[in-house]
């Protein structure tokens, strides 16, 4: 392939990797400044796992009840067991107001109070109702009027294009390799700037509330481009996913008032977290229900408890929680007017990322030196703005707030800094990497796939140990030698989707060795990385970030970044 084919290269200022509430947001920003900005996304930009978001966006509006930015910044701190980087909150919690009128003003349909004020609604952790919301379809109405916007400013989309390298030298990111999945072949993109808004990582296990496409290749190409990742071994587990499927039923659904109850038909919140009960962060429920779980008191002593609405009647059901009861219905097959829906944790949110600080360049080590040309917003980043466990709602804002940060610093460095000459060979890793697939041996990428998804769930959930993080550990070298003999059956261009999970599998087994070897250095139980092995919190070894590099097919870590800690935020313990 000749690097001169005009279809197969482009030269875009900034190229944003990833069409969810970050990649969009970030996008409409540069576009808006007459530079030239074009989104790379694997799916359909709508179909991006924003849009599956139910409950709400956090911002302190104060519209239904007394709030203070103070509060929704102590929230969080605490949220996060302390880990969080405090100058992150700081200027999250402020901006987060803007990024909701902004919404409202692009014309998005929020649920409104009697007198037209945009409606707030509880969440887990949050000391105010400061969830912002629509019905329980928050991330689909965002993400649709920001698509919008973007296609009203002209932003281009390479819709079903699948990143495979970035081209990085010097310290300078100089643009990208990216595989056509609706028509084959390899595209370059020569860029000022790049920004990785990939999403997620949750499809490294089988119970797990994200879409199909949160298989974390951002994160496995910052680690390929001999970079680091931060705080991987924070991944959150929601209380209320469906059982056995791991969909997610919203935390909106406590949030209007629904029970949680164990086989006694007890609602055990009371003793975990009695001053809260089932609006406690989700790392304390998720624990909770496990717990109850694996004392016997799962309903009819099996793996789940039950999320009861029935007390808030069909009309608030069917009004606030449409979503939450078709979900119910249609895949349990249980009408949740009438009976209580089964439930379990399920994995669901990624706190760990790419390092970047407040201006969203990546960083690549613990001094903060920058990467120049590359950012990343969203939930690929690790700003660290949710440290150890994430606030619901945070997350919504925290895409859409340094979405437009990022935005605002790439159309900077784009007017100051030219395009950076490429790579001599720019297709190599990308091209290699399909090359071996498609001479591949004769092993395939499904059933590898679904050995880490079961292991992962098994010894990386809710609660862990070393004995079973070890044998993880194992599980995954293994897993990671048989994909050398990886091979794909299809051999076509179009919509070859054999080749697209078998180069996703390539990444779920990346990061998920950084998880596990993160998870076993840390030998402290923080937020939502539980160890029943050491289960306190330590702040003298552990009030610290964990940087991890790939270097000679090793995991090297690194706890040399400290937190951003303020004198009137110090770590206390954290009850509920
Ligand atoms: C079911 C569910 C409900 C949620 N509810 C809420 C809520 O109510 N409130 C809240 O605050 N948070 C919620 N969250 C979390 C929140 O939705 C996400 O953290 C947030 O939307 C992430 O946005 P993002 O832009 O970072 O990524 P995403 O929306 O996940 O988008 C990732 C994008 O990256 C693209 N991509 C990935 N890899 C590649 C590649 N290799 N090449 C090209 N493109 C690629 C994908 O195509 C996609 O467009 C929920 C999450 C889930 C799973």
């Amino acid at each position: 392939m000749k690097i001169e084919e005009a279809r197969r290269y482009h030269k875009i200022d900034a190229v944003i990797v990833g069409a969810g509430l970050a990649g969009l947001r970030a996008a409409l920003e540069v576009a808006k400044s007459g530079l030239s900005a074009a989104v790379i996304t694997k799916v359909y930009p709508t179909r991006s796992h924003s849009g599956g978001a139910q409950g709400g966006i956090a911002a302190a509006l104060a519209n239904v009840s007394e709030d203070s930015l103070e509060a929704h910044m102590f929230d969080t701190i605490k949220g996060s067991d302390y880990l969080a980087d405090q100058d992150i909150i700081e200027r999250f919690v402020n901006e987060a107001l803007k990024t909701v009128y902004e919404f409202e003003h692009m014309g998005v349909p929020f649920s409104r109070t009697e007198d037209g004020r945009i409606n707030q609604r509880p969440f887990g952790g949050h000391s105010a109702p400061r969830a912002c919301f629509a019905q329980d379809i928050t991330g689909h109405v965002l993400l649709h009027t920001l698509y919008e916007q973007c296609l009203q400013h002209n932003v281009l989309f390479f819709n079903e294009f699948q990143v495979l390298s970035l081209l990085l030298r010097d310290d300078v990111c100089r643009g990208l390799v990216a595989w056509d999945i609706r028509a084959g072949g390899l595209h370059i993109f020569q860029t000022r700037a790049v920004l990785l808004a990939t999403g997620g990582y949750g499809r490294a296990w089988k119970v797990t509330s994200n879409a199909h496409a949160n298989t974390g290749d951002g994160v496995a190409l910052v680690l390929e481009a001999g970079l680091p990742l931060e705080d991987m071994e924070f991944v959150q587990f929601h209380p209320t996913g469906l059982y056995k499927h791991g969909i997610l039923l919203s935390e909106a659904a406590r949030g209007e008032g629904a029970y949680i109850v164990n086989d006694r038909n007890e609602r055990f919140m009371k003793t975990y977290a009695a001053a809260k009960m089932e609006l406690a962060p989700r790392d304390v429920v998720s624990r909770a229900e496990q717990t109850e779980i694996n004392e016997g008191r799962g309903i009819h002593g099996q793996d789940y408890v039950y999320l009861d609405l029935r007390h808030l009647g069909r009309e608030k059901i069917l009004s606030r929680l449409p979503q939450i009861y078709d979900l119910a219905l249609n895949y349990l097959k249980v009408d949740a007017i009438q009976e209580p829906v089964p439930i379990q944790p399920t994995a669901h949110y990624s706190m760990g990322g790419i390092p970047a600080n407040v201006r969203t360049e990546v960083i690549k080590d613990a001094a903060g030196q920058v990467v120049k040309g590359l950012y990343t917003a969203g939930e690929a980043s690790c700003l660290s703005l949710h440290g150890a466990n994430r606030l619901g709602t945070n997350s919504l804002q925290d895409a859409a707030t340094f979405g437009r940060i990022a935005g605002i610093h790439m159309t900077e460095f784009c007017r100051k800094n030219a395009f950076s000459d490429l790579p001599v060979k720019p297709l190599e890793t990308a091209q290699g990497k399909i090359d071996r697939l498609w001479s591949g041996g004769k092993e395939r990428h499904a059933p590898i796939r679904e050995i880490l998804q079961e292991n992962m769930t098994r010894a990386m959930g809710v609660f862990r140990n070393q004995d079973d993080m070890l044998k993880m550990l194992a599980v995954i070298k293994e897993l990671q030698e048989r994909y050398q003999q990886v091979g794909v059956d299809d051999h076509g261009q179009a919509f070859n989707l054999d080749l697209v999970e078998a180069l996703e599998l390539e990444n779920l087994l990346s990061f998920s060795e950084v998880i596990v070897e993160g998870a076993l250095a840390r030998k402290e139980s923080r937020g939502a990385h539980f160890r029943s092995d050491f289960p306190k919190r330590n702040d003298g070894d552990w009030l610290r970030h964990t940087l991890a590099w790939r270097r000679g097919g090793k995991i090297v870590l690194d706890f040399s970044k400290a937190v951003v800690i303020y004198p009137q935020y110090q770590p206390q313990e954290r009850k509920y």
